[in-house]
């Protein structure tokens, strides 16, 4: 054996029992080399490093049953570090702080004060300086491991913002003033991208999973094979301007008719704004129990049913997570979409609501970072029921 060959078998084993350590949340040496097969002089060497880099810890849990020694327990030392995920949408900024456990510890909004990305990149910046500062004393001695952007719009593969309809932003690296201001990796992906990722480490983990989401716009994210789908260039997913009415709406992206003009939630509260003569802020609930709403509510559904419909047919998803305020909170609006689904064509196995509601971006961006710096190849948080954290908004 090489040199090369040896350096690269150690990363792959290094991978796989952290990936264990992760997803088992507690466990022994022993049931590591049992779980992995791997023999205990490699798993004790290796885990030798993790706890020298601070990335794991020893706990001794309880009384052996027995005489001999307390079974020593490792886990992921969730104080060293800590990670950020950021969703940058229309408006606003989402930005939540994950442990190195992936647990959320903070969530802030940041209100959008200038259409332009540089100034935004600033915004983010200058809001992040004093959180970091307060928490690079608590989660240490690794500090940030890593910043997690999600984007509304096209991103190629080497993190480069190719086109937002929204902002019009094209050919914008924000990666590098990024790393650069904050010392730390940075990866930027579409919003849909980072939270069909977070269901993947956070809810579902499932190698093939679908998410789409439905809020200002829509996005697909797509698991395939543990990995996220990102087609040639990056662009995959770009299903909410897939046109669906062919002398339709006028969309930002040049075309007519496009299904998130229709089917996002923001067509959605816009037509029932428009049909129930309700204007001004009100809340959701409220206008969906509207006089004059059910109507709207249907032909919102219809539509939505017609691009679930082309997408089944394209891909033969076996799941699908819809991600949205509306559908979140009415598990009703899932079994009338699965009424409309009529096509004998249809093959999928399940579609249900996300868990993870709006923060499910910010959270697969921080998640992602932790990936990339632990060098993963998956991360599997499902045990630890973080869908339950007060942080993440349902
Ligand atoms: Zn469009």
């Amino acid at each position: 054996m090489n040199t090369g060959d040896a350096s690269y078998i150690k990363q792959l084993n290094r991978s796989i029992l952290l990936e264990e350590i992760i997803k088992n949340m507690s466990l022994s040496r022993s049931d590591l080399a049992r779980i992995t097969g791997l023999n205990k002089a490699t798993v004790s060497s290796q885990v030798n490093d993790f706890i020298q880099e601070h990335i794991v810890i020893e706990k001794n849990i309880g009384e052996s049953i027995t005489r001999g020694r307390k079974p020593i327990l490792l886990e992921i030392n969730g104080r060293a570090g800590y990670s950020i995920g950021v969703d940058i949408d229309e408006h606003q900024m989402n930005i939540l702080f994950t442990d190195l456990k992936g647990a959320p510890i903070k969530k802030i909004k940041l209100k959008i004060s200038n259409d332009n990305l540089d100034h935004v990149t600033k915004q983010l910046i200058e809001s992040l300086k004093p959180y970091l500062a307060d928490l690079d004393q608590t989660y240490k001695p690794i500090g940030l491991v890593g910043v997690g952007v999600g984007i509304h719009g096209i991103v190629n593969n080497e993190n480069e913002i190719i086109f937002t309809p929204k902002h019009q932003w094209s050919n914008i690296n924000i990666k590098h003033s990024l790393e650069a201001s904050l010392q730390t990796q940075v990866v930027v992906d579409n919003n849909a991208n980072l939270s069909v990722f977070a269901e993947q480490v956070y809810d579902e983990h499932i190698a093939d999973l679908f998410c789409i989401t439905l809020y200002s716009g829509i996005g697909l994210g797509m698991i395939h094979k543990n990995e996220i789908y990102h087609g040639y260039q990056g662009f995959a997913g770009e299903i909410g301007h897939m046109i669906i009415e062919s002398q339709g709406l006028p969309c930002p992206c040049g075309n007519k008719g496009c299904w998130e003009l229709y089917a996002a939630e923001k067509a959605l509260v816009d037509q029932l704004h428009k049909k129930t003569s309700i204007g001004g802020a009100i809340d959701l609930v409220s206008l969906l129990n509207q006089e004059g709403a059910v109507p709207v509510i249907d032909t919102y559904l219809d539509y939505l049913a017609i691009g679930l419909n082309n997408i089944i047919n394209i891909f033969n998803p076996e799941k699908i997570v819809l991600n949205g305020a509306i559908i979140n909170e009415n598990s009703p609006f899932i079994t009338e979409i699965e009424h409309k689904l009529k096509s004998k064509m249809n093959n999928y196995r399940d579609i249900r609501a996300s868990k993870l509601g709006a923060d499910s971006a910010a959270l697969g961006g921080a998640a992602l970072a932790i990936k990339n710096f632990l060098g993963l190849q998956a991360i599997n948080y499902v045990g630890y029921d973080y869908t339950k954290s007060s942080l993440i908004a349902k």
